[in-house]
């Protein structure tokens, strides 16, 4: 029984707008994003939901479709969670339990953003980590973040020409947490989203000053693909559900598009029944959520481009191929992602498959 065919939408998540600390306004964003190509954003201003205020959230009539979330913080500005499906801030919330909590009771969805900033070389950029691990019950993390990637290393005079192409510069998404995902992946599943964290600012260094990343740049470079059922999208009352289930549910993959537009790639497993599914969380009653799944399984990968592609079985790489596609048979239970390279860096994360009941 092949699973019906979703719809690839691509976008990009965590734009800081006018309404905090970004340089461009809502439209200018909205427009910047129909000329990228985008079928969707998600604004998430510090600790406010003022783009859905002013009437930016909805379907464009540019044929973007704009997500008003927002990012909330502790009282020491460390911490940020990206909250999206709530109607109102958790306002006056400094313990990322109690926001972390908050967020769910609303009916919200919440990411951990930029949890691996090690930063302490700029100053005036201090690093803004996730500090509390203990914290249960949030959805996915930002395991790649644009603007955190390109900081951590800008270190030294020759990192004067990351200021041109700043996308192409970016590296892997950080270890560490890499094996972190993984490992909280084994015990519950934890989706995940790449960020942009686009603020369109000045940067300084010594006496240099320049907009990096300016907006349209800024939407060249991490972007996140979600599969969502067709009709659901398109349709502008239900496209911000499909959104946020989609991105709950790790419905797809992450890439950095100046490696390359991998928009029309396809990573899926097939079961021994012939079953084909996307990435992502399973239902308990699904073919790979199910304790004993029918192998052997088949984890296919057709991409774009020419790349470094690898199989990694619970956070070991257990295959890998240059090529464009392949398909390699899996026949144990675990958690199975994917990753492809192609130059000096990563070009593409999927969400994982998580096969067998847990704990995986
Ligand atoms: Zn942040
Ligand atoms: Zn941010």
């Amino acid at each position: 029984m092949p699973t019906k065919t979703l719809k690839e939408i691509c976008g990009c998540v965590h734009l800081h707008t006018t309404f905090s600390d970004g340089g461009c306004d809502c439209g200018t964003i909205i427009n910047a994003a129909g000329s990228a190509g985008l079928d969707y954003i998600c604004v998430t201003d510090h600790n406010n939901l003022g783009g859905r205020d002013a009437g930016f959230e909805g379907l464009r009539s540019n044929g973007v479709f704009v997500l008003v979330g927002y990012e909330h913080n502790d009282a020491k500005h460390h911490n940020h969670y990206l909250a999206f499906g709530v109607d109102r801030t958790a306002d006056g919330l400094t313990d990322p339990q109690e926001y972390v909590d908050a967020v769910k009771r609303m009916g919200g969805t919440g990411f951990l953003a930029h949890p691996a900033e090690k930063r302490d070389h700029i100053e005036s950029l201090p690093p803004y980590p996730w500090t509390r691990w203990d914290v249960e019950g949030f959805d996915g993390i930002e395991i790649w973040n644009q603007i955190s990637d390109w900081m951590e290393r800008l270190r030294g005079w020759h990192s004067l020409t990351r200021l041109f192409s700043p996308n192409r510069k970016l590296g892997d998404a950080p270890p560490d947490l890499m094996e972190r995902w993984d490992t909280l992946n084994r015990r519950r599943f934890v989706s995940a989203i790449g960020g942009v964290d686009a603020h369109s600012r000045k940067f300084r260094w010594g006496p240099f000053s320049c907009v990096v990343f300016p907006i349209d740049v800024e939407l060249r470079g991490i972007r996140t693909h979600l599969f969502v059922d067709v009709p659901e999208w398109g349709d502008a009352s239900s496209m911000g559900a499909a959104l946020i289930s989609a991105m709950r549910d790790g419905r797809g993959f992450i890439s950095n598009f100046s490696r390359g537009d991998a928009r029309g790639s396809r990573i899926l497993l097939t079961d021994g029944d012939g079953a084909v599914r996307y990435p992502g969380r399973c239902d308990s009653d699904d073919l790979s959520g199910a304790a004993e799944p029918s192998f052997p399984m088949k984890i296919s990968v057709e991409l774009t481009h020419k790349a470094n592609i690898a199989l990694i079985h619970n956070g070991r790489k257990v295959r890998s191929a240059k090529a464009k596609g392949v398909a390699w048979e899996v026949s144990e239970k675990g958690l199975y992602r994917v990753e492809a390279h192609r130059g000096t860096g990563a070009w593409i994360y999927s969400n994982p498959f998580p096969v067998g009941g847990y704990p995986l």
